[in-house]
């Protein structure tokens, strides 16, 4: 179900009206403490939404420890930023958020940021047709002919490819007609890429298809797998990673149109971003509520979200 702007923002007028809500989605009835995770709670009178713990004694509120965690900016903008976000199919720069929202340009990216944290998605394992690949983001690829001459055992064709360049490698794995997930990748080992796999996938039952990159090959000794030869045609019936490579372009055309170049350090957060619009492309639910939901319950995250490595927030969240 879309999200209607119009509607969040007739309904979630006033703070008391978004606090319930987000009371409801993290605690329903049953108010927990989130240091001691009692339910012995009391409220304070004095402060709106903030509770004491029977228990343990801390003080906390809905937000504690969630993306709005310090805020002082009111909940109804939180939620038409929100709203903005979630409906910018293909991404959604934060001039764009300040001039709807009418925030400082400073909020509008700090918000967008936590929001994307709140995109953050729990662990589902993939099964079925996966496809698995690589893409380049960022930097300044280095001059192809500069590199040939200097690598001259690269092939031409790889260096096309990306690899071999000074460009970030992201791996994607698409399981056909289902979700995406993304991984910053330093290096494309057969050990980094294993990894992912075996994060991400079910062993029986899946078949994993690649293009001919060495260690793509190497995954088989974990999983059955099918290789689509680049050189010589890109499908054979269902050996193709048309559904990867189409992945990679919607996001790189996002980008491109949304936010022109983003920074190593936080393009994961903009992976999460795109991750979470792909695997709702086709949500029947209240994808609002099902955000705030999520993003209610990313704790550790939140933490990181600032820190030099994004990469972090998805390894806490996978608990590596
Ligand atoms: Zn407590």
């Amino acid at each position: 179900m879309a999200t209607n702007i119009l509607n969040i923002t007739k309904e979630y007028n006033t703070q008391a009206k978004c606090l319930s809500l987000l009371i409801k989605l993290r605690w329903g009835k049953s108010v927990k403490c989130p240091f001691c995770e009692k339910n012995k709670v009391r409220t304070i009178k004095t402060q709106r939404g903030r509770y004491i713990c029977k228990s343990c004694k801390e003080q906390f509120s809905v937000f504690t420890d969630t993306i709005f965690e310090g805020t002082r900016l009111p909940l109804p903008e939180w939620f038409a930023a929100i709203a903005l976000v979630l409906n910018a199919k293909s991404g959604i720069a934060a001039k764009e958020i300040q001039r709807n929202v009418g925030l400082t340009y400073k909020t509008a990216y700090y918000l967008a940021m936590r929001i994307r944290v709140g995109m953050l998605m729990k662990d589902t394992k993939m099964n079925g047709i996966i496809e698995m690949d690589e893409s380049y983001f960022g930097g300044r690829a280095r001059q192809l002919k500069k590199v040939a001459d200097n690598y001259p055992s690269i092939s031409t064709n790889t260096l096309k490819r990306g690899r071999g360049t000074n460009k970030v490698s992201v791996t994607a794995m698409v399981q056909r007609k289902g979700i995406v997930h993304t991984q910053v990748m330093e290096k494309l080992s057969k050990r980094n890429l294993l990894a992912m796999l075996k994060h991400y996938a079910k062993k029986d039952n899946s078949i994993l298809v690649t293009d001919g990159f060495k260690s793509y090959k190497e995954l088989e000794t974990y999983i059955d797998r099918l290789e689509i030869n680049h050189s010589k045609e890109y499908s054979k019936g269902i050996v193709h990673v048309n559904t990867v490579e189409g992945f990679w372009s919607w996001v790189k055309n996002g980008i491109k149109g949304s936010y022109k170049a983003i920074s190593k350090k936080y393009l994961p957060f903009y992976l999460v971003e795109y991750e979470w619009k792909y695997n709702h492309k086709t949500y029947r639910g209240n994808e609002f509520e099902t955000f705030l939901k999520n993003a209610l319950t990313h704790p550790k995250e939140l933490a990181y979200w600032k820190s030099a490595s994004a990469q972090k927030v998805k390894e806490v969240a996978y608990g590596k």
